[in-house]
């Protein structure tokens, strides 16, 4: 006898009730008007795919429980995961006789257990096929309804930006204005998805609540039949193809802090897109610092290091040279007879400002000597007569 219904109604992830609205024991007129009903929201042939796909099951679901003889099947196929050895012992205990006192007692005992896993298993019912709140479970389940929400990633999406500021600006910090492209809320349908004037339905499959019980392993999911919205547009709004959202473009100031290194990530929160769903915050801004500074300066910790370029003969004579600081002036610097290659010239207190110690950093210069390549005959006599 299993099963006259189509296999596909077995396998369908949405209890047939479900898809029409009502509950288990509707009578045949109610389930009749409540896919009528349905009918008379979804009747637009454009209407888009998620609610066309909820419509397609609510016809499936009619289809199978307007027919008594299909409906009785159905309601087995379900009823089959309650046949339990304390389910049919009830019954059997119901029907009969008892002779003495002891059996009595043993009966009632046997009875009350059997009652008890019969309520075990119609909570089971519930909650595996009636996506169900019987009282008992109905605060927890709440409780972990709002759990799944707050981690049901309703959020926007982050925006990812590099900005280029240069040396100075990485160690005084600074403000940059910047355009990004954004998602934002449709201005047609105010992030709705429906187009003008039409109707947006309740998702059916989960009530509205954009979650639904994995049937298998019991947690919660996003619906797939309303992508997590709980609510469904019978048609959807023609300026953002139903997705609620449209890109634009946002002028932001972008506010880097003092001693900002290069390859720093700054998140500033909730300046990302925002999120298609009701309700939900926006993404964040993500904005990664690279620093330009044509390699003339280099930081470490409150000091300053740049490189000094010095001619052979400047040092070996020596001379006066100028430097320029990180605070835009210039110094000048003795180069002595004789200096060397790579030697360190220390300005004291040119580097950055440290607010602890309430103390500035040095600044060191570091000597890159020039050595010419391309040298004469006369000057290379010139140097071998001198050395
Ligand atoms: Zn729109
Ligand atoms: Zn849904």
């Amino acid at each position: 006898m299993f099963m006259k219904f189509p296999a596909r109604f077995r396998h369908s992830m949405t209890n047939l009730y479900e898809s029409l609205g009502v509950g288990r024991k509707a009578s045949q007129k109610e389930i009749e008007e409540a896919y009528l009903s349905l009918k008379k929201v979804f009747t637009d042939d454009t209407m888009d795919s998620m609610a066309q796909s909820m419509m397609a099951d609510a016809k499936m679901a009619y289809e199978c429980l307007s027919n008594p003889e299909k409906r009785e099947e159905y309601d087995e196929y379900l009823s089959s995961h309650l046949k339990v050895a304390g389910y049919q012992r009830r019954f059997a205990n119901d029907f009969s006789e008892s002779d003495t006192e002891e059996e009595e007692r043993t009966k009632k005992r046997d009875k009350d257990r059997g009652k008890r896993r019969f309520e075990e298993q119609d909570q089971f019912f519930n909650e595996k096929f009636m996506n169900g709140y019987n009282s008992r479970r109905r605060k927890a389940q709440e409780e972990e309804f709002h759990q799944s929400i707050k981690n049901f990633t309703s959020k926007g999406e982050d925006v990812k930006v590099e900005i280029t500021i240069d040396f100075k600006e990485s160690v005084r910090g600074t403000t940059k204005g910047l355009m990004i492209d954004k998602d934002v809320k449709c201005h047609t349908c105010k992030g709705t998805r429906a187009a003008k004037d039409t109707e947006i339905s309740i998702c059916y499959s989960c009530k509205g609540k954009g979650l639904k019980k994995d049937q298998l392993f019991g947690s919660l999911i996003k619906c797939n039949t309303c992508e997590g919205h709980g609510k469904i547009p019978v048609k959807r709004c023609g300026t953002c193809n139903g997705k609620g959202l449209i890109s634009q473009q946002i002028g932001e100031n972008i506010v880097i802090p003092p001693l900002t290194e290069h390859g720093d990530y700054l998140k500033l929160a909730n300046l990302g897109h925002t999120s298609a769903y009701e309700g939900g915050e926006a993404g964040d801004l993500i904005v990664k610092i690279d620093i330009y500074n044509n390699g003339h300066y280099v930081r470490d910790g409150f000091d300053i290091y740049s490189l000094l370029p010095v001619t052979v003969s400047d040092a070996l004579l020596g001379t006066y040279l100028e430097v320029k600081t990180i605070d835009g002036n210039t110094t000048t610097v003795v180069i002595k007879r004789g200096t060397m290659h790579k030697d360190l010239i220390k300005l004291p207190e040119k580097g950055l400002y440290d607010q602890e110690s309430g103390k500035y950093g040095d600044h060191y210069a570091k000597v890159y000597l020039q050595i010419p390549t391309n040298i004469t005959k006369e000057v290379n006599d010139l140097i071998k007569g001198c050395f």
